[in-house]
C-alpha cells in the first residue's frame, strides 16, 4: 500500500524536480492577456466566511507563494488553455504566468446584475454578499514584463480593471467588497475605498512578522513589514480592516505568532481569520523544491504524513486560539480549520471527540464580521 508519506516522495522526486528542469518558454509568452474577460462570479469557498462571489483579475499570479492553493483547485482546470500561452505544468510553474483578463464593461455589468438580484436566501449565510477582490490572485500584484513599455501597459490595464469595476460595485449595486492583497499599492485606492464606506472592507494576507522567513515561503510577494505598515496606514485612512493571519508556517512558532497578533490587535480589526498550510495538490513539493534550491532545511516533516499534518493543523490553530485569548481578540478570531480535521480517525483520536467536534462546528459555522 503507498503511504501518504511515499506518495509526497514520488511527487517531489520524480515528478515535480524534472518539471521544474525543464526548459520552459519565454517569459513574454507566459506574461499577457487572458481569453475571456474578468466578470463578476460565485466562489466556492468552503467554511470560510469570506465572500459570496470573487472578481478575478487574471489567470496565476506573480507572487508565487510556494504554498498557494489555486493551481491545484481554480488554474489546473485552465490547463488546455494555458499550454496555448506555453505553460506546461501550471501547478510547477506557479509565479511564472501572469495573463491579465481584459475587462469588458457590458459583461461585467451583467455578471454584477445577475449578483445583485440572486435571492438572498439563495446565498450562503457567511458570504456577507460580499464580491471579493481577489480570490485566486492578487488584485495590487506587479505584473513583470521584459519589455517597459509593455509592462506599464499591462499595469495600466490592470489599474483600470480594479478601480472600474469597483465604481461600478458602488454605483450600481448594494454589495459589499472584500479586498484581500498582500501588495502595499493598495493604498493607491483608499480614497476609493473609503467611498464604500461600511459596504468594504480592506484586508491583508499577514501569516509572520519575519521577513527573513516570508521570502522563503512568499520569494515575489512584498514583505510583512511593507504589508503592517499598509495595514496601519489603511486604519489611519478611516477604512475598515481585517487581517488573514494565513496561512501560517511550521517555522511560525510562538514567539513569533505572539508579535503578529499582538501587531494586528492595535489595528483593532474586524475579524483575524487564521489557518495554517493545508495540503493541497502539489503544495508540499513546490515547498520541498524551494527549499532544495536555497539549501535550507525546512519543518516540511510536518507534511510528511495525514496524521503527522492533522496534529501539526490542529496544534497551530490552538496556539492561535489561545494567543488571542491572552491578547484580548478572541471575540474576533476566527479559524479556518480544514474540513479534514473532522474525519472520524482523528475525532477519536482526540481525548473527547465529542468537544473536538464541537470546537470545529463553532468555526465552520462563524459568520465573519462586517460593520454596520
Ligand atoms: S498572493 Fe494569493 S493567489 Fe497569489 S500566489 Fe500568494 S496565495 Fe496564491
Amino acid at each position: 500500500m503507498t503511504t501518504f508519506l511515499d506518495t509526497a516522495k514520488v511527487t517531489v522526486e520524480s515528478v515535480h524536480l524534472k518539471r521544474w528542469r525543464t526548459v520552459r518558454p519565454p517569459l513574454e509568452d507566459r506574461v499577457g492577456i487572458w481569453s475571456s474577460p474578468a466578470v463578476i462570479a460565485p466562489n466556492n469557498f468552503v467554511y470560510k466566511s469570506l465572500s459570496d462571489w470573487a472578481f478575478n483579475i487574471a489567470v496565476g499570479c506573480s507572487h508565487a507563494c510556494r504554498f498557494c492553493y489555486v493551481p491545484s483547485a481554480a488554474t489546473i482546470k485552465q490547463a488546455p488553455k494555458l499550454a496555448e500561452y506555453g505553460v506546461k505544468d501550471p501547478d510547477a510553474e506557479w509565479g511564472d504566468y501572469v495573463l491579465l483578463r481584459p475587462f469588458d464593461e457590458d459583461k461585467f455589468l451583467a455578471s454584477l446584475r445577475s449578483a445583485e438580484n440572486t435571492p438572498r436566501d439563495r446565498l450562503k449565510p457567511d458570504g456577507n454578499r460580499a464580491v471579493m477582490y481577489c480570490s485566486t490572485t492578487d488584485p495590487y500584484q506587479v505584473i513583470h514584463h521584459p519589455n517597459p513599455e509593455k509592462q506599464r501597459e499591462l499595469s495600466r490595464q490592470a489599474r483600470y480593471l480594479v478601480r472600474r469595476s469597483l465604481e461600478l460595485i458602488r454605483d450600481h449595486s448594494t454589495l459589499n467588497v472584500r479586498i484581500l492583497t498582500r501588495s502595499p499599492l493598495a493604498r493607491a485606492d483608499f480614497e476609493l475605498f473609503r467611498s464604500f464606506g461600511p459596504r468594504l472592507l480592506f484586508g491583508m494576507s499577514l501569516p509572520t512578522l519575519r521577513n527573513d522567513l516570508a521570502k522563503i515561503y512568499e520569494p515575489k510577494a512584498p514583505a510583512p513589514s511593507q504589508r503592517l505598515t499598509t495595514l496601519q496606514a489603511a486604519r489611519d485612512a478611516g477604512l475598515h480592516v481585517y487581517v488573514a493571519v494565513a496561512p501560517t508556517y511550521p517555522e511560525c512558532d510562538e514567539t513569533d505568532l505572539r508579535a503578529t497578533l499582538k501587531a494586528i490587535a492595535e489595528l483593532r480589526p474586524k475579524t483575524v481569520f487564521h489557518e495554517p498550510i493545508n495540503i493541497r495538490a502539489e503544495n508540499v513539493a513546490r515547498i520541498e523544491t524551494q527549499a532544495s534550491s536555497l539549501g535550507i532545511k525546512l519543518r516540511t516533516e510536518v507534511f510528511e504524513s495525514r496524521q503527522s499534518w492533522q496534529k501539526y493543523a490542529v496544534s497551530a490553530l490552538q496556539t492561535v486560539e489561545r494567543l488571542a485569548k491572552e491578547i484580548g481578540i478572541s471575540d474576533r478570531l476566527h479559524l479556518w480549520p480544514d474540513k479534514s480535521l473532522g474525519s472520524l480517525a482523528l475525532a477519536n483520536s482526540m481525548p473527547s471527540p465529542k468537544d473536538h467536534m464541537k470546537w470545529l462546528r463553532k468555526y465552520w459555522e462563524r459568520v465573519s464580521e462586517w460593520p454596520k
